[in-house]
């Protein structure tokens, strides 16, 4: 695929010839930390387990190292970058790829769904892969999670405390509303962690790669999903307090609605006493349900 004779863009030695030869500095106010190991770069790429049956979408290219071993493994890439200084420099760097297409844009802002349907044939599964920029981790994770679009995994390198509360367990201090909401539509795990050495510049934490692969979509199906999501931030609001005290705090405090609490929290099965860190997310669709029922809303 490639007749490039330059070591490969992920190598120490190429990308500090390309910043220098792009006048490039490092913008930490969007995460720039590049990987310099080839050896992680693959890592990652196994991890993601992507194949030339796979498109792929991968969020924050930087200069490409990440990109460039995608497109040896992918049937397509898409690699979407809000740096405009690195939109012409990946132009080059990958010029010898003809399976990759750069987008200049934020990945907040983007419709994931229109772009999967523009650029993708819909005849290979999307994987999203990505050396995540850290300072919104967390909002690109709940806005992959909330897109409606048809992808069937992320794998991504986030801060290693990040990772570790995104895949928390059940009654662990690393439990909470975000752990549920990735339970809720992923079935994750952390596949590695990676030290601080591999980067430029080296951040000042750990890190881990997470791979989160989609659930089938009736694997979890709450009557309301609105009211659902909203139990769960709602239940997890003040993390001492007990699930009674929280639910009082958003669905209300008067006779009557202690009461129909009380009975959703009977048909639910689940003591008023405990803390929202020990509820798995069947426990918290079941109480969602029986709420629902009660004809309970949160305010
Ligand atoms: N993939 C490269 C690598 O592994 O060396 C660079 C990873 S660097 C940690 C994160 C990249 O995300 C940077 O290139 C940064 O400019 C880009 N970025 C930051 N915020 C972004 C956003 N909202 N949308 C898209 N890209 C973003």
């Amino acid at each position: 695929m490639t007749e490039n004779h330059n070591p490969e863009i992920g190598s120490g030695t190429r990308t500090r010839a390309i910043m220098e030869a792009y006048g490039l500095t490092f913008k930490k106010s969007l995460g720039q930390n590049f990987l310099t190991d080839l050896n992680i770069l693959n890592k990652i790429v196994t991890a993601a387990e992507v194949s030339d049956a796979d498109d792929v979408i991968e969020i924050g290219p930087g200069i490409g190292a990440l990109t460039e071993q995608l497109a040896k493994a992918a049937h397509q890439v898409v690699a979407l970058e809000i740096d405009e200084r690195l939109i012409p420099v990946l132009g080059e760097t990958l010029a010898d790829y003809h399976n990759i297409t750069v987008l200049h844009g934020d990945i907040l802002a983007t419709d994931l769904s229109a772009l999967i349907a523009e650029h993708f044939d819909g005849q290979h599964p999307v994987k999203i892969v990505a050396n995540l920029p850290y300072y919104i981790t967390t909002p690109i994770v709940l806005h992959l999670l909330d897109e409606e679009a048809d992808f069937a995994s992320i794998t991504v390198m986030m801060q290693k405390e990040v990772a570790e509360r995104l895949t928390a367990h059940p009654g662990t201090k690393d439990y909470g509303s975000l752990t549920v909401g990735v339970a809720y539509s992923t079935d994750s795990e952390i596949a590695f962690t990676v030290p601080k050495t591999v980067f430029v510049p080296s951040p000042k934490v750990d890190s881990a790669i997470v791979s989160m692969k989609k659930k089938a979509a009736n694997a979890y199906q709450p009557k309301n999903e609105v009211n659902f999501k909203r139990l769960v931030r709602g239940s997890f609001m003040h993390k001492r307090k007990s699930l009674w005290n929280n639910l009082l705090g958003f669905y209300g405090k008067d006779e009557n609605i202690k009461s129909k609490l009380t009975l959703a929290l009977k048909a639910a099965e689940i003591e008023p006493g405990i803390r929202a860190e020990r509820l798995t997310v069947g426990d918290f669709v079941r109480l969602s349900d029986c709420l629902e029922d009660q004809g309970l809303s949160p305010k």
